[in-house]
């Protein structure tokens, strides 16, 4: 087999793609609880579409708590 690089893999259970982004695993789940991770330790791997979700959501949040003062 013929492997270019050990490649990391998207987190998110059931995706698969391969990652583009290494986040806390906290943060992924408190931006994304609808979202199964798999097991990842503390950093959680994510693809390019999963990032981009994680990022809408967090800016989703900042933007909340900003119009909460
Ligand atoms: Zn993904």
């Amino acid at each position: 087999m013929a492997r270019e690089a050990t490649a990391d893999v998207c987190a998110v259970d059931g995706c698969g793609n391969p990652a583009a982004r290494s986040l806390s695993a906290n943060r992924v789940k408190q931006a994304l609880p609808e979202l199964k991770l798999g097991t990842t330790g503390r950093r959680a791997h994510l693809c390019r579409q999963h990032y981009r979700e994680f990022r809408k959501k967090t800016k989703e949040d900042r933007e909340l708590e900003r119009a909460a003062w």
